[in-house]
């Protein structure tokens, strides 16, 4: 399976970032399989990096093998939602960008994808405003509404599936809210997707 991930998909987010990202069409990266961490498992900080940030996203399961899906076709090739953290190495990535090279590294590394238990679509209904966030030590840090995506995840599939070949299992990571941040050793993370907590994992 391949983990999809959209970055730069929240323009609030966005603009704390790179106040001039303005995406025209999304922008993608991939995650491998080795990037996974399941069950509220602890998060082990790598040594690479003294600035490993949280970003707290909702993460659709495909269902389907699929190519060229179109968008208005695209709900059928997705049976469930998760919340995931696309875990980040900001220092690594901020260098790598600098010299215009790729993120692999800083995105895919090892336990960098963090990703709770899936609830099927029915119970959720559809992407069109489904609220999420994060509690970082008890204290809210990210707060998000799938409604404010700049590309929608129709849109999304139906573009990565012009590339890709869509698989069943394989996971799309859609985007960050606002307000990442740094995590240290002893944080708790807690993610709730509406009002379900999902996440709810140490830093170790
Ligand atoms: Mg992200």
């Amino acid at each position: 399976m391949k983990i999809l991930a959209v970055g730069w998909n929240y323009m609030a987010h966005n603009k704390e970032l790179n106040p001039t990202n303005v995406p025209t069409e999304p922008v993608i990266f991939m995650k491998p399989e080795t990037a996974l961490l399941r069950e509220n498992k602890p998060f082990f900080l790598p040594d690479f990096s003294s600035d490993v940030q949280y970003e707290t996203e909702v993460v659709v399961r495909i269902s389907k093998m699929g190519k060229n899906i179109s968008e208005k076709f695209a709900p059928r090739y997705y049976d469930a939602y998760a919340l995931g953290i696309d875990f980040t190495a900001r220092d690594l990535q901020r260098k790598f960008k600098e010299n215009g090279g790729p993120w692999e590294i800083c995105k895919g590394f090892d336990n960098s994808a963090p990703i709770s238990e899936f609830i099927p679509k029915e119970e959720l209904g559809d992407l069109s405003a489904l609220p999420f966030h994060l509690d970082l030590n008890g204290a809210t840090v990210q707060q998000g509404n799938t409604k404010d995506m700049i590309f929608n995840v129709d849109t999304i599939i139906a573009y990565v599936s012009r590339f890709f070949t869509l698989k069943t299992g394989d996971l799309i990571f859609t985007g960050t809210p606002v307000g990442v941040g740094p995590v240290k050793i002893g944080d708790r993370l807690e993610g709730y997707l509406a009002d379900r907590k999902l996440l709810d994992f140490r830093v170790e």
